[in-house]
This record gives structure tokens, sequence and C-alpha cells, in this order.
């Protein structure tokens, strides 16, 4: 094809799209799609993805391109919140210069800082919920005439985006949501405001959902909920790993978070059954004070966390167990702080994901008053970052010289002959395979080193 020389890099593209669009003529939207926060909104970005793209919509990666601009934003934490309002902040700035483009915000944020949005952004064209993205379409139909902003918002007890796939990417690793909301009331927490009640979605819908992404390259996938063991539909959680376990070309089956009043003995019983499962647990412990842990309504004890950790282990003697911790929740004595450094050389996690604590306003926890100053707190998160560090390269040296497998995911941009894969405890390996390989492919590999918290093996 001889495109002409006069064109600019937009123009380009549209022609090339107008050559190879089916409705030959008629210039196809771009969206740009920017996502902030947890799995779960990657999860939603690629169901809005996969919407957009069945109405003609293309991706791009370059705002001037863009007719539609989506951004997927979190209230989870104080800092997710200020870099989202930054990111629309500067795409209002675009949006003055092309007042044709839609601006539209997804996700927590809109269900929860509607106001802040629209009194600081007013550029701001749609606000749509979790539970309201399949209202896209019908958004984008209105005529641009009708007032704006359009809003979408309130839980929706009955959405599970059933028969909705997401975008299908090239990636060998996927995400399928298996239940949306949360009934648990944790102190801290925004979730249950924003993203409503618990709904578990069909077994046969997962299982269409699953299927299709294998048919699309997929080797493997990570179950996504808020509490993703306390999903009940027509089969237990643990009956449903098993089904999952029988689907062809599914090499690898994870799931996250799951809550710890929910790892029973036959969660256990499955994941050591089905050798598609993964030997990886990420389970939120918070604290190590059952004080702490009752103030942050997290509905179990210390002592009953450490129960099941022994459970884990008894069942699933390699497992890794990973883990959220919170420093310096309200009322956090230095005692307490002590607990959950003990509860950390008890269980010795893999790996944490630690914050100080944010009040996020809204939740309980908003109202308690604060009983240490920033730099405590600081120093308190300080304290169990080294002490995880430390236990995390123990568990990694644990790994010299074992045999595992790893799967592929792609190569060394820099250089091209390393490979990086990841073990089934999800540990990163880079390797150098002696023969050609692809993404996807399971390589079984001998640990031999160890630089900073990645492994190198020997395939
Ligand atoms: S279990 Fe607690 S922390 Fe997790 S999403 Fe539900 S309320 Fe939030």
């Amino acid at each position: 094809m001889i495109e002409p020389q006069w064109m600019g890099p937009r123009v380009r593209t549209v022609y090339f799209w107008c050559l190879m669009s089916p409705t030959v003529g008629k210039p196809p939207k771009f969206y740009f799609l920017e996502t902030y926060g947890c799995q779960m909104n990657e999860y939603d970005s690629s169901l809005v993805s996969g919407l957009l793209e069945e109405r003609g919509y293309r991706p791009t990666q370059d705002l001037s391109l863009a007719d539609l601009i989506l951004v997927n934003t979190c209230s989870v934490r104080e800092k997710a919140e200020t870099t989202a309002l930054e990111k629309l902040r500067s795409i209002a700035h675009h949006k003055r210069r092309r007042p044709g483009v839609r601006l539209g915000v997804l996700g927590c944020m809109a269900e929860n800082k509607r106001e802040t949005i629209l009194e600081r952004i007013p550029e701001v064209d749609l606000l749509l919920g979790p539970d309201h993205y399949d209202r896209l379409g019908e958004v984008l139909d209105r005529p641009r005439s009708l007032a704006m902003p359009i809003s979408a918002l309130g839980p929706d007890r009955n959405q599970t985006y059933e028969g909705l796939f997401p975008s299908a990417s090239a990636n060998v690793s996927a995400f399928v949501a298996i239940q949306r909301g949360c009934d648990f009331k944790c102190a801290y927490c925004i979730v249950p405001t924003t993203r409503g009640p618990e709904r578990s979605r069909p077994s046969e819908d997962i299982l269409r959902e699953v299927h299709h992404l294998v048919g699309k390259g997929v080797v493997e996938i990570t179950l996504l909920g808020q509490t993703v063991n306390a999903w009940r539909a027509d089969l237990s959680f643990a009956d449903l790993l098993r089904r999952l376990g029988q689907v062809d070309g599914l090499k690898r089956i994870r799931f996250t978070s799951p809550h710890p009043r929910y790892f029973t003995e036959s969660v256990c019983q499955a994941m050591a059954e089905v050798p598609t499962v993964c030997p990886h647990v990420h389970m939120p412990v918070q604290s190590g004070s059952t004080a702490v842990l009752r103030a942050m309504r997290r509905q179990y004890t210390r002592d009953q966390y450490l129960t099941i950790v022994s459970r884990i282990r008894r069942h699933l003697p390699t497992a890794a167990i990973t883990t959220d911790i919170i420093a310096g929740f309200p009322g956090e004595t230095e005692l307490d702080h002590r607990d959950t450094l003990s509860m950390m050389d008890a269980v010795r996690f893999d790996a944490s994901f630690m914050f100080a604590y944010s009040p996020r306003p809204g939740t309980p926890a908003a109202d308690l008053p604060e009983t240490i100053d920033a730099a405590q707190k600081q120093a308190r998160l300080q304290e169990i970052i080294d002490l995880q560090m430390r236990h995390t390269f123990q568990r990694l040296d644990e790994q010299m010289g074992s045999n595992t497998e790893i799967l592929l995911e792609g190569p060394n941009r820099r250089e091209p002959k390393e490979w990086f894969g990841k073990t089934p405890q999800f540990h990163k390996v880079v390797v150098r395979p002696e023969h050609p390989c692809v993404a996807g492919q399971i390589l079984p590999v001998r640990i031999a080193a160890r630089r900073g918290q990645v492994l190198w093996g020997q395939a």
C-alpha cells in the first residue's frame, strides 16, 4: 500500500483504518483508556475495551488521536485519588483544545467523588460507577445536544456482566472476575461503598469466559474477587477450582484475594488435588494484633490466622504465602506493632504489600482519632518493610538448587536471549533457554542464583 506523503501521524492512522475497516469510508473512532488501582480495575478496563471494540472503537496510546478518553479510577488510597485527579486535570487541558473529544471517569472515584470531580474538572462528560459499564454504548449514542455530564452510579445488586467478555489480549495470562462487591465491612475500606454488596457469577458463565480466553491463547488465569474464596453460586469455591482444573489447555490457575475466614479445609484440599492450581496464597493479614484486627473489623484473630496458615502448609508444603499489612491503624500501640512483627516472623511471608494507614472519608475508621503522628507511622512501616525484605530474601534463598517449572512470559527487551518466567509460587525467574521458546510455554529449570528479588534459573 502506498501512503500519501503529506499525511501526518493522525491522518495516516485514520487513512489506514479507513482502508481496512469493513465500513469503508467511515473513519473509525479511537479510545484512550488509563487504569489506576487494583487488578479488578484492570479486569473492568478490559471489559470496557471489549465493549468499545465491539462498537468499532480502536485503542490508542496517543491522546491526540482519541475521540473518547476514559480514566478508570481507584479510591482505596488517597495517593491513587490524587494521581487520577492530576491526570484528569491534564486531560481536561488537552480537551479544551479539542472540544469534540469526550472525557469519561469510570470506577470507584466516579462513585465516591462525583461532586469533587465535577467541581474541579467541569470538562468531564460522563461518570460511570463499577456496576454500569455496560451502559457505555447507550451513553455514547446519545446526541451531544443533550445535557452533560451523564452519570450512571450506585451499586446494582444484580450486575455480574454476564455474557460480556474482556477484550482479547495477546497475553498468556488473564484475569477473570468471578465475584463483584464485598459483604465485609472492614473499618478502613471504601470498597463496600463504591462497589456494593457481594455477587457471584454463575459457574457456567465463568467457564464460558475461561474457554473463550484459552481459545485466544491464554494459558494462565487469575480468578478475581474482593473475597474470592467466599464465591458461592451453583458450586462451592473448591468445586469451581476442580471444574477449572478440567479445562483443556489451561496450564495454571491462580486466585486473589481470599479472605482468611473462607480458607477452609475443602479449599486447601482442592488446591492440593488440582495440579493446575498454583501453590501460592495471597491472604491479607493487615495486622498481627488481635486488638487491632478487632478495631479493623476483620472478623478473625491473630491465632485464627496462624491456624489457617498451618492448614495451608499442611496441605501445600511448598506454597508461597504473601499478604497485605497496614502500619499505624488508629489506636495501634507499640505493643500491637510488635505483634505484627512477631506475626511476620511466625509466618515468614514470601512478599507483602505494605502501607501506612491513610483515612478514607466515608469509612468508619475515618472518624477514629489517629494516635500516632506521621513520622511514627512511617517508622513502623519502615520496620515492617525491612523485616519483610529479610524474609523475602530468606524464602528465595531456600529455593537455591531446587528444580521447578516456569511459565515463560517473554524475552528481556534489552537482552533477547534472556527470558522471564514465573514459578508456580509466583517467584520471578530469569533464564537463558538453550532452544527457541515461545511465551506461554512451561520450561523446567533449576534455580541457580538470586539477584535482588529475582531468581536465575538454568534451563
Ligand atoms: S474484605 Fe474488607 S478490605 Fe477487603 S474489600 Fe471487603 S471490606 Fe474491603
